[in-house]
């Protein structure tokens, strides 16, 4: 059995490649580019509560990193490096290897380097922190949407959670769209060149990890807001068309783990965010508006209201 030490170094030591000093050391040292604010950002994966135990670890490493990856794209940050905490039940050679290859995939294909972390025994846990870099005062924070913004959201949401649905309840799924919409949930895809696209567009912006409604919540909250959004408008997969409506209107609005942005942008700017999108092949959707009525309504494309009365994700709900 290999100990604690040649455990990282086999499988999370690397040659530094911009920051000035990795793994190794009592702390990784950046150094930060003139004019630049570092962003940070952590996410914990708990075994159990964030993914399946028997996760297919390639995927894991994947996963693990784009959540955090997610986050920097939501505030138009670029990414750096990050740290890798790791809580393991045991030494499992084999699953260390997929996992720390998955992460390095992804690492590379950002420029975004492991500078350090933690490796002690425990029940399975993952825990990145990650540092990017962004020109002063150009972050895309959450409390500076603006009365009538437009409300958009990139990609397609609702595929994570409609294969979430049917792993824990065994649907009537069919097979095939099931597996279109399985690799939403366990391979997402940051949207870190929109979000730096977007920096002098976007007034606020987040990513969807708990589920559009409660997310875009935390938009209004923090920008002191409300919104009108058309649940008919809100970008759905081909797969997810397959799905029961309900289902589909559930997953669209209140399932997280689709890691797409939601941002608000001036009307003035419409053409700005479709060329921001363009220019790094993203498609993106206009699915609302907000005004300076608190509280967030939800209509039918015909205006009138719908009823809905389910929540985004909370741990402690
Ligand atoms: P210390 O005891 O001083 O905190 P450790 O023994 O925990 O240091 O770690 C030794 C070195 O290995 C440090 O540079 C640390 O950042 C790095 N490290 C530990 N675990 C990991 C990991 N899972 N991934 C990357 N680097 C790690
Ligand atoms: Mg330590």
């Amino acid at each position: 059995m290999i100990s604690e030490f040649d455990l990282i170094d086999k499988y999370f030591k690397r040659k530094p490649i911009s920051a000035t000093l990795g793994v190794g050391d009592d702390c990784a040292l950046l150094t930060p580019k003139m004019g630049t604010q570092i962003a940070i950002s952590s996410d914990m994966l708990v075994s159990g509560i964030h993914f399946f135990a028997d996760t297919d670890p390639y995927q894991l490493g994947h996963k693990s990193l784009a959540v955090n990856l997610s986050d920097l794209a939501a505030m138009g940050a670029k990414p750096i490096g990050f740290t890798l905490a790791l809580s393991l039940p045991e030494i499992n050679e084999p699953w260390l290897k997929a996992f720390s290859e998955g992460m390095f995939a992804l690492a590379n294909q950002f420029h975004c380097e492991l500078i350090g972390g933690d490796t002690t025994h425990g029940p399975l846990n993952i825990c990145i922190t990650i540092f990017g870099e962004i020109p002063i005062d150009h972050a895309i924070r959450r409390d500076r949407a603006m009365p009538n913004d437009d409300i958009w959201v990139s990609g397609t949401l609702g595929d994570a959670r409609c294969a979430l649905e049917h792993l824990l309840h065994n649907t009537t799924l069919d097979l095939n769209v099931f597996k279109a919409l399985e690799p939403r949930l366990l391979k997402p895809t940051p949207r870190i060149e929109l979000g730096i696209s977007l920096r002098n567009i976007a007034h606020s912006a987040l990513d969807i990890s708990d589920g559009l409604i409660g997310d875009l919540q935390h938009i209004l909250d923090a920008s002191h807001l409300g919104a009108t959004i058309y649940p008919d408008e809100v970008p759905k997969s081909d797969a997810l068309l397959q799905c029961d409506f309900n289902l589909q209107r559930i997953a669209t609005l209140t399932g997280g783990d689709d890691y797409e942005l939601c941002f608000t942008a001036p009307q003035n700017k419409r053409d700005a965010v479709l060329k921001a999108a363009a220019s790094c092949d993203v498609l993106v959707k206009r699915i609302g508006y907000t005004q300076k009525e608190l509280g967030l309504r939800l209509l039918n494309l015909d205006g009138t209201p719908i009823e809905f009365n389910h929540t985004s994700f909370d741990h402690f709900a």
